[in-house]
């Protein structure tokens, strides 16, 4: 499955958030997981669609979609030089699809800052050097092999030097690769080398209890510094949310989470912002045994979308039937939908939109 990686300097919360979100999965109970490393937690990913096909279909089960967070601990000034066995969270980094940034953004003078003062900016910038560093080797290292076959005249490598070198500069003057300015198709000649500092980022701005809906001014700093990445930033408190993930029912959670006047975990916004930043969508498919979410990514056509649920069914794709949600909650049923012309027939070149009911049919 699609991995985000939780990083951020020491005593920030990411292990206190991680708790939570490995505790969340408990939530559904009868889903088969994989048994899976300690530092990997899956959720189900909250959706209110599935709570309607539910009610619509009254199948046996329902099984939601899930996303993996991975907790990469021990990111320290100087990783990028192997500090605090840096080499070894650094690769933990470069497996995942996106980066999920802790910073703290709560004072507590019993939890020691390791640079000594509150200052998420300061914070984000550690972390981002490191990335930074390690990345620029990886440019540098290609450069140095592209330059010699631009040498023996190969025209391609020599615009691949070029390219290179735009994102040379970028990280040294402080630029995440994300953030370097390059065209669409420039980004082909770093794809190779899984770039730490070009993967999808947000950020989240672990608070105490008291600023989870004014967030304070740690917040606004870290608003203001991540403004240009056009990156996400989720207030939460780690410490609640370790709290709220423990509740097994439903209207206790919510009276729990309305004391402190909210009306969504945290958690539950940081998964629906994960899960936009991994640009994914969701289908559904909906019988009387199983309503069920499918993740693909965001412009799949129908055969490999098939493909999520059975390799068969993507070498076998003949056709998809597809209803839209808000059909199916007006005609209440497959039938209902049927009978009034409301199931579109769609073929292999047919992009999956999210919210989509597929049926495929498929040969053996
Ligand atoms: P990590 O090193 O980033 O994994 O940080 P931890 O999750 O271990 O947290 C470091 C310390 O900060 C622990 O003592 C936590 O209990 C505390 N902590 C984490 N989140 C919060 C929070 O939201 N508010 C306060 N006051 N303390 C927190």
């Amino acid at each position: 499955g699609l991995q985000c990686g939780i990083v951020g300097l020491p005593n920030v919360g990411k292990s206190t958030l991680f708790n939570a979100i490995s505790s969340a999965k408990a939530e559904a109970a009868n889903f088969p997981f994989c048994t899976i490393e300690p530092n990997v937690g899956v959720v189900t990913v909250p959706d209110k669609r599935l709570g309607i096909l539910e009610g619509l279909v009254k199948p046996q089960r329902v099984i939601p979609t899930v996303i993996e967070f991975v907790d990469i601990a021990g990111l320290v000034k100087g990783a990028s030089k192997g500090e605090g066995l840096g080499n070894k969270f650094l690769a933990n980094i470069r497996e995942v699809d996106a980066i999920i940034h802790v910073v703290r953004c709560f004072e507590d003078d019993n939890i020691v800052h390791v640079a000594g003062s509150v200052d998420p900016v300061f914070d984000k910038e550690v972390i981002d050097t490191e990335l930074q560093l390690k990345d620029l080797e990886s440019i540098e290292k290609k450069i140095q092999r592209f330059e010699k076959i631009a040498k023996s005249g190969d025209a391609k490598a020599k615009k691949d030097v070029e390219i290179l070198n735009k994102f040379k500069d970028g990280l040294q003057s402080g630029l995440n690769a994300r953030s370097v300015d390059v065209e669409k198709e420039d980004l082909e000649v770093v794809r190779d080398l899984h770039l730490l500092t070009i993967k999808p980022v947000l950020y989240v701005a672990n608070v105490d209890e008291k600023n989870i809906l004014t967030g304070n001014k740690y917040v606004d700093l870290l608003r203001e510094a991540v403004k240009s990445e056009n990156a996400e930033v989720i207030v939460l408190c780690a410490a609640i949310e370790s709290q709220i993930a423990e509740f097994e029912d439903a209207d206790e959670k919510a009276m729990f989470l309305s004391e402190y006047g909210l009306d969504e975990s945290g958690l539950n916004k940081l998964i629906a912002a994960a899960y936009k930043l991994l640009d994914l969508i969701t289908y559904f498919t909906a019988g009387v045994q199983e309503v069920r979410a499918w993740t693909i990514k965001k412009g799949w056509k129908a055969p490999q979308a098939a493909g999520v649920i059975h390799t068969d069914f993507e070498r076998g794709f003949i056709k998809a039937e597809v209803i839209k949600l808000s059909d199916y909650e007006l005609y209440k049923s497959e039938a209902g939908c049927r009978e009034n012309g409301k199931i579109a027939i769609e073929g292999k070149e047919y992009i999956v939109q999210d919210g989509d009911i597929m049926h495929f049919r498929f040969n053996v």
